[in-house]
């Protein structure tokens, strides 16, 4: 071999090795350069004529609008629900439960987070959360604790994202390869509240598990040294959703530029009349609040994992919160519509569709 030759080898090994090294990392940085493609006004208007609040009342809502503590009967029922409402749609959602036993005040509970991903080999996904378990609370007066926003709504929210993009979703599949690197996951969080009094050993215990065993889990599957975390480019965790005039302010500044995204689609719309008894200055998204002091819910142990975060829950918490009062009465059509067109064009506008 000539030294020209020899040369040539050396460069060309020099750039083999390290360049598989960065290949193989700069995957899981994606997220931090990734850009929405802004819709214009017409897709706007077609996306807030397809959303159905009144189907998505009966269908989605309602039936989850019952007694659902983990290990009960309720919580079986919310369980099948959910899935059956997933598992009827034409995407390509692969449902799996994630069941795990812990020990509690009451002693060992069984809990089941519900798992819902579109192409689960794809690299990154967008991660929409909420939590299906209600609060365990002993029945007053005949009544019972049926949590409509923590968490039903959210739930019935995420479901009707789901149902009213079923045809774009479908399309995820469809794509080449380079675009179908980023896919939607659904996180249905088992055993969110705490049985007595909210304590790291008492509350989230579904989330905590599946953030350890998501850190544990290689991902790509087959892949060493990333994990599917890493493929989570967003949690976004909805929580204490249905009452009129919420307002959401942003608790973290990593995500800024995403919840800005929220504030932006919000304007739009209402710029294009096409939200309900909406008015900008009691606007549901307002960046410009300090940013509050973190609240501990489902999204904690993957931010204490390096998970980027957008936490949706207002601020202050409805007036209804932990009350029998949280109950369908309370809820505000208006103002869950409105936050679905928000979240499903923040959905189209983050894949792309
Ligand atoms: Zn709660």
């Amino acid at each position: 071999m000539d030294t020209v030759h020899l040369l040539l080898l050396v460069a060309a090994l020099l750039l083999a090795s390290p360049g598989t090294a960065v290949d193989a990392r700069a995957w899981t940085e994606e997220k931090n350069y990734h850009q929405p493609a802004i819709l214009n006004s017409s897709v706007l208007r077609q996306v807030a004529e397809g959303t159905d609040i009144n189907g998505m009342w009966q269908n989605d809502l309602r039936p989850l609008l019952i007694e659902r503590y983990p290990g009960s009967r309720g919580s079986y029922a919310a369980r099948q629900h959910i899935m059956n409402r997933i598992q009827r749609l034409q995407a390509d959602w692969v449902l799996e439960i994630d069941t795990l036993v812990s020990q509690t005040p009451y002693g060992y509970r069984s809990f089941s987070n519900i798992i819902s991903t579109l192409n689960p080999t794809a690299k990154r996904h967008l991660v929409l959360a909420c939590h299906y378990d209600s609060k365990y609370f002993a029945h007053w007066n005949n009544r019972v604790f049926v949590g409509a926003t923590d968490s039903a709504v959210p739930c019935a929210m995420l479901l009707e994202l789901a149902r009213a993009l079923d045809k774009q979703l479908l399309s995820l599949k469809n794509v080449s390869d380079a675009k179908s690197d980023l896919s939607l996951q659904l996180i249905f969080f088992d055993g969110e509240e705490a049985f007595l009094h909210w304590s790291p050993w008492d509350s989230l215990y579904g989330s905590r598990h599946l953030a350890s065993k998501m850190a544990s889990t290689p991902h790509p599957p087959g892949a060493t040294g990333t994990n599917q975390l890493h493929g989570v480019d967003l949690l976004m965790l909805l929580d204490l959703i249905g009452t009129a005039n919420p307002t959401f302010p942003n608790y973290f500044q990593h995500t800024a530029r995403w919840f800005n995204r929220l504030e932006a689609i919000e304007h739009e719309l209402h710029e294009l009349n096409l939200l309900r008894d909406h008015s900008w200055e009691r606007r549901y998204f307002q960046s410009h609040l300090d940013c509050p002091a973190e609240v501990q819910d489902d999204h904690t142990p993957f931010l204490r994992k390096g998970v980027p975060i957008l936490h949706l829950i207002p601020s202050p918490f409805p007036e209804v919160w932990h009350t029998m009062d949280d109950n369908e009465e309370n809820l505000d059509p208006p103002t869950i519509d409105n936050l679905n067109k928000i979240l499903q064009i923040f959905v189209l506008e983050y894949l792309h569709l």
